[in-house]
């Protein structure tokens, strides 16, 4: 199975993202994620990502593709792999189409979990994500059993350096101009399934099955 999650910033990607990585026993890559550990660690890629996060603005295409054809290229994405956060731009999905013809490989599906926007900031204020396994909660939609802990592994949840209301909403500004163009040119190949993400999160992996023809 060889997947790209998509939609709005807090549309449920990276929740459905670990959902579908379980089911399909397939890796999952986040582009963000992979940003975030850069980030921790204060390596160069970090450092030069941080400026553009903290604004919610994107990271320079070059460095972006750079890192996901190196992480594509290792065993463990041969048989399949699921990501998450990217392409994000035309230039990223032109790469991302080269580098997979180059290497005889096509995508199955790309699903895209639609959200209306206006509901989006609330979901990303509220977002906590745990520091230790990075499982993802909500403060009203999906609290963790004790606050302020997860319930996977116990370690204290924290909120993400770009989920404060003005970032938030560049981010979606951003996908507006950037991003949502990518589902007409997924749509052209007849591999866009879209997945209404604006209902509870057991519905909507629910709905990721049906259309994954499951
Ligand atoms: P993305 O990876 O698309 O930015 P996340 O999966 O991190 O989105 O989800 C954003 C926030 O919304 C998180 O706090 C998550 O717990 C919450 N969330 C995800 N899916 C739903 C849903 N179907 N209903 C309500 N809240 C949700
Ligand atoms: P969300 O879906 O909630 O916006 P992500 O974790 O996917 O969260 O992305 C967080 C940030 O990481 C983005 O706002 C952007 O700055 C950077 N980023 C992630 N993926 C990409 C990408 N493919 N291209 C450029 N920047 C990216
Ligand atoms: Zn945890």
């Amino acid at each position: 199975m060889k997947l790209l999650i998509m939609g709005r910033p807090g549309a449920g990607k990276g929740t459905q993202a670990v959902n579908i990585r379980e089911y399909y026993q397939i890796p999952h890559i986040s582009t963000g994620d992979m940003f975030r550990a850069a980030i921790k660690n204060q390596t160069k890629l970090g450092k030069e990502a941080q400026r553009y996060m903290d604004q919610g603005a994107l990271v320079p295409d070059e460095v972006t593709i750079g890192i996901v054809e190196e992480r594509l290229s290792e065993p463990d994405c041969q048989k399949g792999f699921l990501l998450d956060g990217f392409p994000r731009t035309i230039a990223q999905a032109e790469a991302l189409d080269k580098y997979l013809t180059k290497n005889g490989v096509q995508l199955d599906a790309v699903l895209d979990v639609d959200v209306p926007a206006d509901i989006l900031v609330r979901r990303m204020v509220g977002r906590r994500v745990c520091k230790n396994c990075g499982a993802t909660y909500h403060v009203e939609f999906n609290p963790p059993k004790a606050e302020g802990i997860c319930d996977v592994c116990g370690k204290p949840l924290i909120q993400r350096a770009d989920d404060t209301e003005q970032t938030a909403v560049n981010r979606l500004a951003v996908y507006d101009k950037q991003t949502a163009p990518l589902l007409e040119f997924y749509a052209k190949k007849n591999i866009l399934k879209t997945v209404n993400g604006n209902q509870p999160l057991s519905k909507v992996f629910e709905d990721i099955k049906v259309v994954l023809g499951d």
